[in-house]
């Protein structure tokens, strides 16, 4: 399996390199040259095996032999051991049509630790057989650093710097970081705001001299392992539904995209899949580019749901490729205008989209109202991420009479100050964490300089 980018410049490469590999040298994205199918007779064999061999079995194609099977199959086993419910990813029924998949049962209390868990892993093993190290250098406004800490903590090969602005991030989130105490990770406080952390991570990526040769990794959603680890769970949920014999819809609360386009990669490889449902909070992008073809930046905001503040979605480009027929220079062009000034998509492409995609973006008072109505409606406690799918899957499903799984995408007990807002009491923490407030934190905080930070980074890195 070769690996392509979006705009079409940077050299083709496969899975080892991918993985290793942030953005392409071109400013793309990778995206693998043909996809594999997953056939009806593949939905049939699916039904009633494990989670972990589902994804076993629709990564394998991606992999192609860059791992040995029964070595991979390993790796993915034991990503998802880590996950504290036997389901993995369980499925809840919330009404008659209406299913909530439950992906914030990994070790951070949100998805992002489907991909992270396994993308550490991937990292540590290719690293350890090319007898390298690495430093991974990421900026978190909250659920991505601490999934990528728990990701890496554990690998011998990496040394991981993980920025948050400092003062600025909830205190779970804070010490679901500062807490993990293994000597090859490092909390950087960074005195500025989410900008100021991806700026610096950034400017490391653009300039490595202070790495003197040591190999930099981007764990960002813009890495492909990513986007392939969360598209088994599509795969899983479907065919949990019945998918070998009749379609499902997907809502997925979005932000950088990252999420839903391993969904609709699902779809392209066969699953049947109706509807997609995109749910954005105020920082609503996709849903204006979806609604009204204006796909322009607008002010960041912060909202209830602070995992969905974005001003760009990175991942929309990967989806852009295949609306445009996988034509990597019109990308290119439509990316440059948008850089500079507000712009929009061409007819084609854009219709393709709005035949499969809806939207809604959700402002924190339906969020609030969402959170409390759900509750009485179905006894689930959502949290407000996932509150903004719930609200955008009973506006925008255009089949009722297919059934639609809604992405839970944290666990309540993660955002508390929005469930207080809305009325409940704090959600506890689970049995696995319950203690985090009382564990013992090490975190450096340093000014917003590429400077000071570069200069940690060499001085830290254990090799
Ligand atoms: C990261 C995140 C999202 C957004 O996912 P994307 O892949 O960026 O679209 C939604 N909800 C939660 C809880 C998250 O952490």
């Amino acid at each position: 399996m070769r690996y392509i980018s979006t705009r079409g410049k940077a050299p083709a490469l496969d899975f080892e390199e991918v993985v290793l590999t942030g953005l392409a040298n071109d400013g793309g994205l990778y995206v693998p040259e043909e996809l594999p199918e997953i056939t009806h007779e593949d939905l049939i064999e699916f039904e009633g095996l494990s989670y972990a061999e589902i994804a076993y079995r629709v990564m394998l194609p991606f992999v192609d032999g860059a791992i040995e099977d029964d070595v991979f199959k390993q790796i993915v086993e034991e990503s998802y051991a880590t996950f504290h419910h036997d389901a993995v990813v369980p499925l809840k029924q919330l009404a008659s049509n209406h299913f909530l998949l439950e992906l914030f049962h990994g070790p951070t209390l949100a998805f992002k630790d489907v991909a992270l868990q396994l993308l550490g892993r991937l990292l540590d093993y290719f690293l350890t057989r090319r007898d390298e190290r690495a430093v991974v250098m990421g900026a978190t406004s909250g659920d991505t650093g601490s999934a990528a800490i728990e990701g890496c903590r554990h690998s011998e090969q990496l040394d991981i710097f993980i920025l948050h602005p400092y003062e600025r991030v909830s205190e779970v989130q804070r010490r679901q970081m500062t807490t993990v105490l293994d000597k090859n990770v490092f909390n950087l406080a960074v005195e500025g705001n989410f900008d100021d952390c991806q700026a610096i991570v950034k400017g490391s990526f653009a300039d490595q001299k202070f790495l003197d040769g040591a190999r930099l990794v981007a764990v960002n959603s813009i890495n492909w392992a990513r986007i392939m680890a969360q598209t088994a769970y599509y795969v899983a949920a479907a065919v949990a539904l019945g998918a070998a014999h009749r379609e499902v819809s997907f809502t997925v609360p979005s932000a950088n995209f990252g999420n839903i386009f391993a969904g609709f990669l699902a779809r392209e490889m066969g699953v049947p899949v109706k509807q997609f449902v995109i749910a954005t909070n105020a920082n609503d992008i996709l849903h204006r580019v979806i609604s009204n073809n204006d796909f322009s930046k607008r002010e960041l905001l912060a909202t209830l749901a602070p995992s969905m503040d974005i001003v760009v979605s990175s991942n929309f480009e990967r989806l852009l490729f295949f609306a445009y027929d996988r034509d990597a220079s019109a990308v290119a062009e439509l990316l440059e205008r948008f850089q500079q000034s507000p712009t929009a998509l061409a007819d084609a492409p854009l219709e393709k989209l709005r035949t499969l995609f809806s939207s809604a973006s959700v402002s924190d008072e339906e969020i609030l109202e969402t959170i409390r109505d759900a509750h009485e409606r179905t006894s689930e406690l959502l949290d407000p991420h996932t509150a903004t799918g719930y609200f955008a899957a009973e506006r925008c499903n255009r089949y009722p009479n297919v059934p639609m799984i809604t992405l839970a995408t944290a666990h309540p007990a993660k955002f508390a100050e929005a469930v207080v807002k809305a009325g409940f009491t704090q959600v506890p923490l689970p049995a696995a964490m319950s203690d985090l407030l009382s564990r013992e934190e090490r975190y450096t905080i340093l000014p917003a300089s590429l400077k000071d930070v570069q200069g940690f980074v060499a001085e830290s890195r254990r090799s």
